[in-house]
């Protein structure tokens, strides 16, 4: 029998039994239910096997990279576009998460307001455009991503979260369960404007079917392996893209200011399949992975974040929910979980334990955690006991794009020939959008609004080397722990992390 104690959360109050919790899993395919759920559909791209002159070379084919590629060719139909893709395309955290795409590019408010407080009415606008153009965009092509703009419904579920949701939106008990039933639901908010809901595979999915339909190349299976440069007159790239300016739909000049690429030279990218692409410009959109520039090596960590999908809700389990307006659902924890409907009413399960592993690789063999598959299990039936029965379809995994500030970070190297962003910290879907604007204001080398932030300019602290990481990381995550445990009293390292800008909440 475990012990109660009067720190336990709502969760271990009304833990379900282990053999439910055990039952539900059983069967449970190890893959992201998103990716699965396109397999028969899903485009396969060519590997690139020669050398090819482009104007632009992307490395990357998650959503950042698509949406630059998209952007680029937006604001200049003519530019010759290139995407390299090491594994298929939206294969990692684009096509594995919860598919929450949140206005704020942030992480936040809270966050962004601690760090750049006279930018934040500039920052929340350039967010709230972001997320109106994106849903523009899905609409002007036809994308079919199951795209919901139903918001988000905030929901308190111990008695010292009621207090943070009061505000705009504020339902009390009863309101907050006329919307969704959980018994847990203590009081809630809901903000209907901030986030739509995606099918995060067929996102990727359909940015790389406009990307080809308006004349961009994507490549997979092809890891770039060197991130080299060409001088003047080498190749093509000092033709065909002189003096071009077609800007169409961007504040920042053409796909990468294509003038500027004659008198410098460029870049050259090679891959590991052999192919090499020469281009007057690259953007790095490789996140989590390992940066081809060293800078930029221990400016991310992969924190490891889990998930679960349910078979489809019958229409007696629907009814016993409500959740007729079908808003993605996020508490208020540290250790927070997220939850939502797909198209076909499952729900996806996910968050609340966090992993991170010393040396900070990504490897395949951490998505497997049975004990963080069971905890979601035994949250997601406290949740709904009402749902006592339901199975698991699938569980997975994804290393979550980790930085100190926990947003993305920007920059350029090479002489302004190159451009990064990366570090979303779990918050992408939305602002990978943003942050294809700010890569390619960039190498146009003009100022923008978006160049001139704070946000934009400013270079986060890198993560200390080993075993400092694993024993700050895990340090903080487990007084993240405590504090949910203890009416959300924050201990003095949480306190200390706070004072510095390196304090996480959720
Ligand atoms: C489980 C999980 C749930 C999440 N839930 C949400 C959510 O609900 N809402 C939200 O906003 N965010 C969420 N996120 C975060 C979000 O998915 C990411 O921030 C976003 O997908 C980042 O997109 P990206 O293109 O930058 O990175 P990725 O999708 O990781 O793409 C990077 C790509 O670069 C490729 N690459 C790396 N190195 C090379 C190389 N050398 N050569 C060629 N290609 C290379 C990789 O193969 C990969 O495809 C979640 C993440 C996870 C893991």
């Amino acid at each position: 029998m475990s012990r109660r104690s009067a720190h336990d959360t709502v969760f271990e109050r009304q833990r379900p039994a282990a053999a439910a919790v055990e039952q539900a899993l059983a069967g449970a395919r190890r893959s992201a239910f998103w990716l699965d759920d396109i397999a028969l559909s899903r485009t396969r791209f060519e590997t690139l096997r020669h050398t090819i002159d482009a104007d632009l070379v992307i490395v990357g084919g998650g959503y950042t990279g698509l949406w630059s590629a998209l952007r680029a060719l937006e604001r200049r139909p003519d530019a010759r576009v290139v995407v390299l893709e090491a594994g298929r395309v939206g294969w990692a955290a684009s096509g594995r998460n919860g598919g929450f795409c949140e206005a704020s590019i942030t992480h936040g408010d809270e966050n962004g307001e601690s760090r750049w407080p006279e930018e934040l009415q500039t920052l929340r606008r350039l967010g709230d455009e972001n997320l109106d153009a994106i849903e523009e965009t899905v609409a002007r092509y036809g994308m079919q991503c199951d795209f919901e703009r139903t918001g988000t419904l905030t929901v308190a579920v111990e008695p010292h979260q009621v207090d943070w949701v009061r505000g705009d939106g504020f339902l009390v008990a009863a309101a907050v369960r006329a919307e969704v039933m959980s018994p847990t639901y203590l009081a809630g908010a809901w903000n209907k404007r901030s986030t739509v809901l995606v099918h995060p595979a067929k996102l990727a999915a359909e940015l790389a079917r406009v990307v080809t339909e308006l004349g961009g190349k994507i490549f997979e299976g092809s890891r770039v392996v060197d991130l080299g440069s060409v001088g003047r007159g080498a190749g093509r790239l000092d033709s065909g893209v002189s003096g071009a300016s077609g800007a169409s739909g961007g504040s920042g000049g053409g796909v990468a200011s294509g003038a500027s690429v004659a008198p410098g030279g460029g870049v050259a990218v090679r891959t590991a399949s052999g192919g090499t692409v020469r281009a007057a410009h690259a953007i790095l959109a490789t996140n989590v992975f390992p940066s081809l520039l060293k800078r930029n090596r221990g400016m991310t960590v992969p924190v490891y974040d889990y998930a679960l999908m349910t078979e489809p809700l019958s229409d007696a389990q629907m009814a016993s929910i409500g959740w007729a307006n079908r808003q993605g659902i996020a508490d208020l924890a540290n250790q927070f979980h997220y939850y939502r409907l797909s198209a076909d009413n499952r729900i996806l399960f996910g968050g609340y334990d966090a992993v991170y592993h010393f040396g900070s690789k990504v490897r395949p063999s951490y998505e497997e955690r049975a004990a963080s598959f069971s905890t979601l299990a035994s949250h997601l039936l406290t949740t709904f006991p009402q749902l006592l029965g339901i199975r698991f379809s699938n569980a997975w995994a994804g290393p979550i794009d980790t930085s100190t500030r926990f947003c993305a970070f920007f920059g350029t190297a090479r002489q302004n020939r190159v451009a990064y962003a990366a570090g979303f910290t779990g918050l992408g879907v939305g602002a990978s959008r943003f942050a294809a604007d700010v890569v390619l204001d960039l190498l146009s080398g003009q100022q923008t609004e978006r160049t001139q932030l704070r946000m934009v300019r400013e270079r986060p602290l890198p993560f200390p080397p080993e075993p400092a990481a694993s024993i700050g990381i895990n340090l903080t995550r487990w007084s993240l722990d405590r504090a949910d445990h203890r009416g959300g009293r924050r201990n003095l390292l949480l306190r200390s992390l706070d004072a510095v800008g390196l304090g996480f909440d959720s």
